[in-house]
């Protein structure tokens, strides 16, 4: 079981692919640092060798941690006036904090491609926000970025 409050700073939540209390999870066993905690998607995890495998263990998140997480979305959409704009709109009607934006067009393609980095406490708080994303007209996908960019 994951202690999250028991002191040691961000119980060892791995940095490549960030995970936030309702994700799936899988812990690690690192030599000297205990257990590293990766999401169960993360390609570093998946692309262990038999031997990495032995030092997966399975862990859990305590529910209710008072903590917020950065988490990265990476959305291609229309470039083209106004979108932006309707992009951010999202996470401040659930009231998310919009901590860095940053917008990279394709001009090849007319597409954008915008990568929102936004403080959450949960998972579900994540997929809700990718939800009301996805139902724009202007954009064409939404994914969560494996890492944070952000400090
Ligand atoms: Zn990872």
């Amino acid at each position: 079981m994951l202690q999250p409050d028991s002191g040691r700073p961000d119980h060892g939540l791995a940095k490549c692919c960030n995970p936030i209390p309702g994700d799936p999870i899988t812990g690690y066993i690192t030599r000297g640092r205990g257990v590293s905690v990766h999401r169960a998607d993360c390609p570093n995890v998946l692309q262990g060798s038999d031997s990495d495998l032995s030092r997966m263990i399975e862990v859990s998140w305590d529910i209710g941690l008072d903590k917020d997480y950065t988490v990265e979305i990476e959305i291609i959409c229309n470039d083209k006036v106004g979108v932006l704009q309707e992009l951010l709109a999202v996470p401040s009607e659930m009231k998310l904090n919009i901590s860095s934006v940053n917008a990279n067009p394709n001009r090849s393609n007319k597409t954008s491609t915008v990568r929102m980095s936004l403080s959450v406490q949960n998972a579900a708080q994540v997929q809700q926000v990718m939800t009301k994303l996805r139902r724009l007209k202007d954009v064409f996908s939404v994914a969560r970025a494996m890492g944070s960019t952000g400090n």
